[in-house]
């Protein structure tokens, strides 16, 4: 199904193709080892991916590693298993924008030799001023003219390590009066005295992203260089720098729109600061819009490519994607996928008084009501149940079908009971309810009455304790960082995590680490993958029942 969904530009390279104007096609998934990838990467993942898979190309996982003190082996790490979790091989070892640092130096020569490059002594600030606006036109620096015999000899300078960060920088002579800012002279190297994770401390300067990108492009031999709309505007310097250098080839660079969801940020930074402030349990904590936070909380690779498709890949800005399509993604996949369990969340003991303290029996439940290769689920019944402390009410409303006092309500896949006392505690808290079954109704209805209502419940002598965690959107509002100036953390949902003591049926005992279930009428969920293990037992809620994805 993946395969299937058109967008602008499987259609362009498809004519490509059919203009015989392509060869092989070969695309990227470029990250910058900063921080984890969040849905947002997922959007390019399955672009980037799914193009190679589509026109039997390739695609190379290559990190845009230019800028060290940001970057960090434990991203790499990390960006690594997300991209291969989702279901993607890249193409060949992975590749480091670094791995091409040697060849951007010759290049960088090259520009100067040729008149197209000079070191410049202005300080940042000064260039900043010097570049002008919109409205005004650039200035020259006054290095403009340097000749390229001291260009040559500083930036070898610069590389050595002579010079302190800032004091120079490498730039392209291109056009200080250009409308756009990006060609009036931009920088090609930065000094930078900083330890770099994959080269060590060989360089004392370091390209920009502009410098790097296109011709690591070309050096793979990319054909399709696709990046979001931001991007466009770097579009002609792309296409300067392929133009005026030595590359082995011109891939193209070709834009689309970012992702944006509501409920949701999706910038590193921004989730970064979120890890940092402790205000998540790091950066997979479920209710991280991260993948493997999301693969946390109980998302499949399926859902999250399927969600990709569902939201498309167009030209123009999209606006915000409902988070719902999201949670429709993903409750459709478990609809069809998850075995079924019951699980009491808010435990409420019920002692069956008419049923003999050594009763049990043993229903055989189906796993998946649709599902016949589900093993079949044992669930035992005896005299002491937990049911849910929502399921029962004192003083009920009318229209209540669970159970209440003098009031019927069927057990799943059991008996009908009825609740005849209500034990309190001291503080007058429900303790127990005392209730009697009726031994006429497993699998057939009662005489002369009907009981409309069915609860889950679990057996008390053989309940699993678990630890549940329900995860609910982590801002209030739909877009927490609209107001530029304001503190998105001011929008934070403070009861985005609840935490429940629940008991769950015999059948979730044992459940792997990223088992996923569906607990019958309370959710889906799925065991933790970190905290499963050394038998504790702590299950996240998933997405709830009910979809509000309105088609
Ligand atoms: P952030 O602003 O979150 O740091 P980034 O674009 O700087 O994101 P990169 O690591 O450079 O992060 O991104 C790798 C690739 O993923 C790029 O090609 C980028 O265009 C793409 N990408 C990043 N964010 C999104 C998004 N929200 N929607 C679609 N693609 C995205
Ligand atoms: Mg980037
Ligand atoms: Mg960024």
């Amino acid at each position: 199904e993946n395969a299937s969904a058109p967008n602008f530009i499987r259609n362009q390279i498809h004519d490509e193709i059919e203009a015989g104007r392509a060869g092989k096609v070969v695309t990227r998934f470029p990250p910058e080892p900063n921080g984890f990838l969040h849905v947002g990467h997922a959007k390019s993942i399955c672009l980037n991916f799914g193009l190679a898979e589509q026109f039997g190309g390739d695609c190379h996982l290559r990190f845009d590693d230019t800028n060290p003190a940001k970057e960090e082996q434990a991203y790499i790490d990390a960006i690594k298993a997300d991209v291969s979790w989702l279901g993607f091989e890249w193409a060949g070892s992975v590749r480091y924008a670094s791995d091409y640092f040697d060849q951007l130096y010759a290049w960088a020569q090259h520009l100067i030799r040729e008149g197209k490059a000079y070191v410049d002594d202005l300080s940042p600030d000064e260039i900043r001023e010097y570049r002008g606006t919109l409205t005004e036109p650039g200035r020259p620096s006054p290095y403009r003219d340097r000749s390229a015999e001291e260009s040559l000899d500083l930036l070898e300078r610069m590389r050595a390590g002579e010079f302190n960060e800032g004091e120079r920088v490498l730039r392209a002579r291109i056009d200080m009066a250009s409308p756009n800012i990006n060609l009036r002279d931009p920088i090609l190297y930065r000094i930078r005295h900083a330890h770099h994770h994959q080269t060590g401390d060989k360089w004392k300067i370091y390209p920009s992203y502009d410098f790097t990108h296109g011709q690591s492009d070309a050096i793979e031999g990319v054909t399709h260089s696709i990046c979001t709309l931001e991007f466009e505007d770097h579009r002609p310097l792309y296409e300067w720098f392929l133009d005026n250098l030595p590359v082995p080839a011109k891939p193209r660079q070709i834009e689309f729109a970012r992702l944006n969801m509501n409920y949701t940020l999706t910038s590193k930074r921004k989730l970064k600061l979120l890890v940092d402030e402790g205000i998540v349990d790091g950066w997979d904590d479920p209710r991280m819009p991260t993948i493997s936070g999301m693969r946390r909380r109980g998302y499949t690779p399926a859902s999250i490519r399927k969600f990709c498709e569902m939201i498309g890949v167009t030209r123009a800005d999209g606006g915000l994607v409902d988070i719902a399509m999201l949670y429709h993604a993903i409750r459709s996949d478990l609809e069809d996928n998850a075995p079924r369990a019951m699980c009491v969340l808010k435990p409420l003991k019920v002692v069956l008084t008419n049923v003999a303290e050594d009763f049990e029996e043993v229903y055989e439940v189906p796993g998946h009501p649709a599902r016949d290769d589900m093993p079949v689920r044992r669930v035992p019944f005896t005299r002491e149940l937990y049911i849910d402390q929502d399921d029962f009410m004192e003083e009920p409303p009318k229209k209540f079908f669970r159970l209440a006092p003098g009031q019927e309500v069927r057990l799943r896949n059991s008996y009908v009971i009825r609740c005849d006392e209500v034990v309190k505690n001291s503080a007058g808290e429900i303790a127990e309810l005392r209730c009697s079954v009726d031994f006429d109704t497993l699998g057939k209805n009662p005489e002369g009455r009907k009981v409309k209502g069915v609860i889950h419940w679990v057996s008390a002598a053989h309940a699993v304790p678990m630890e549940v965690r329900l995860y609910d959107n982590l801002f209030l509002v739909e877009q927490p960082d609209k107001d530029k100036d304001a503190d998105f953390l001011e929008h934070l949902n403070p009861e985005s995590l609840q935490v429940c003591q629940a008991m769950g049926e015999p059948s979730l005992a044992d459940a792997a680490p990223e088992s996923r279930f569906q607990f019958e009428r309370v959710g889906y969920f799925c065991a933790d993958r970190h905290a499963c293990r050394d038998g504790k037992r702590v299950f996240n809620r998933t997405v709830g029942l009910k979809d509000s994805w309105a088609k």
